[in-house]
């Protein structure tokens, strides 16, 4: 049985090697993603050519850094601190930190942190409350006793800041991945429309298919979804950063809102951070971990991302057979998106195609739908329905091929462009069978363009394959 919720494996370049790519593939990996933060461009395009080397049907996300504050190194070794100390916060210096005084990369710092806000650091690892605010630099009080060390991640949650949209490594890796046909560049802390024009315009420039997933991890990426989802090719629900920008209580409502939107515009959505996280050093997850991942497949992600577990984890494969199989389990109960879709379908015609296979899918017993794209829509149709129906994309180009690797429930392939389409449909019936994923009496249907690639689906046939072959 293959599941119809996509995974998508982070990857390290310090463990990318081909078998072991291959084996999370045969796992249940369909994307894999690099993350930048720490890597140089030859260690990412090692990574790769690997993963290139393993299949062409795996997109590969080059995932960026983005805009984020941080800290300098530490002068001496890790301070430690604890609760009532005072430390200074000093922005645009770029002094070494140490037990008096942290120093921040972001100039306007201590000039733009009002007195009363709370600062987060190493992803929430320490907490502090500003209790004055001199000129030259803030007064924070320690709220936990911990560890300060160099270079880490400061969030001041709730608070706009005016950040550039991308950093000097982000331009290059946005470059990068124009230069090496990357399928998708994931860019951090989206915020609005302005974040994604930004990336979007340097990807013009070099004439690049590159697509762009908005990571939402702060409040400004949840507030502005509606314009973000009209100008990238999908989210990411970055619960990570989100659940230290915003209050942790307020993620997992906010997840089924942003799915839902992503469902309702046709949009990828990938449910992402700590799904497995204990499987990084265990062999078995936790009743919590395995929940998670069935309600993320019940709120009808596209996607579900591993990070640390496939990275650098001990139990890799492990943890993709257990995303496996819950997804497996609940995709068999979940409800399906019927009227969402219904009542959000634009008025084409390979939108009442669509509508009508699903309807047939739901009361008769339809074994797959077998369906042809050019750009992707009509299989982005039939998946928004979430619908137990498998369905088989018949793709005229690469790169669509894919790109539909998040979307749910959809297995593409690559064929060439004909005028007649018949021939196409039945070698991948033919196919279907000799893999034993059909049978001679099993009812199907097919979408397919009948006026070759360019127009669209324009017939709808539901029929028995026997029926099909002859
Ligand atoms: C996140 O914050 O959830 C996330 C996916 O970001 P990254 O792993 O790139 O820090």
């Amino acid at each position: 049985m293959t599941k119809k919720t996509k995974i998508v494996a982070t990857i390290s370049d310090l463990k990318c090697d081909i078998p072991f790519l291959t084996a999370l593939h045969k796992a249940g990996v369909n994307v894999f993603r690099m993350n930048t933060a720490h890597q140089t461009p030859e260690d990412t395009l090692k990574a790769i050519k690997n993963m290139r080397a393993v299949s062409n049907k795996i997109p590969v996300i080059v995932d960026t850094k983005g805009p984020e504050i941080r800290t300098t190194s530490l002068r001496d070794d890790a301070v430690s601190v604890k609760r009532g100390d005072k430390i200074k916060f000093i922005g645009g210096s770029d002094k070494q930190t140490s037990s008096d005084a942290i120093y921040l990369n972001y100039d306007k710092f201590h000039k733009v942190i009002e007195k009363g806000s709370q600062i987060l650091y190493d992803d929430g690892e320490l907490e502090f409350t500003v209790v004055d605010k001199k000129p030259t630099h803030l007064v924070c009080r320690v709220e936990n006793t911990g560890l300060i060390k160099g270079k880490k991640s400061i969030n001041v949650p709730g608070k706009k800041l005016d950040l550039p949209s991308l950093t000097e490594k982000d331009k290059m890796y946005v470059e990068f991945s124009a230069k090496h046909n990357v399928d998708f560049i994931a860019h951090s802390f989206i915020r609005n429309k302005g974040d994604l024009m930004a990336v979007q315009s340097i990807l013009d420039k070099h004439k690049s298919k590159t697509q762009i997933i908005a990571k939402i991890e702060n409040r400004e990426g949840v507030d502005n979804i509606d314009e973000i989802l009209d100008h990238c090719a999908g989210i990411m629900v970055a619960r990570g950063d989100l659940a230290i920008e915003i209050p942790a209580a307020e993620v997992p409502p906010i997840q089924k809102d942003l799915i839902k939107r992503c469902i309702k515009k046709r949009k990828v959505v990938i449910t992402a951070t700590q799904m497995l996280h204990t499987m990084i050093e265990n062999p078995r997850p936790t009743r919590a971990e395995v929940s998670d991942i069935a309600n993320a497949v019940y709120d009808g992600t596209d996607s579900l991302m591993l990070s640390g577990e496939t990275a650098y984890g001990k139990y890799p494969l492990e943890a993709v057979k257990v995303m496996n199989d819950v997804a497996l389990e609940v995709e068999r109960v979940k409800p399906i998106f019927k009227e969402t879709v219904m009542n959000s379908l634009p008025d084409d015609v390979p939108a009442f195609l669509s509508k009508s296979a699903i309807r047939a899918s739901l009361k008769l017993p339809i074994r797959a739908i077998i369906t042809d794209t050019l750009t992707g829509r009509t299989a982005k149709y039939l998946s928004a329905f979430r619908g137990n129906t498998k369905i088989y994309a018949l793709c005229y180009k690469e790169e669509m091929m894919r790109s539909l690797a998040f979307s749910y429930g959809v297995y593409a392939n690559l064929v060439p462009v004909r005028k007649n389409t018949e021939p196409l449909f039945k070698e991948k019936i033919r196919e279907l069978v000799k893999q034993k994923l059909l049978k001679m009496n099993d009812t199907i249907i097919l979408l397919s363009g009948e006026f070759g690639a360019t127009p669209g689906a324009s017939k709808l046939q539901i029929a028995e394959v026997k029926n099909l072959l002859k």
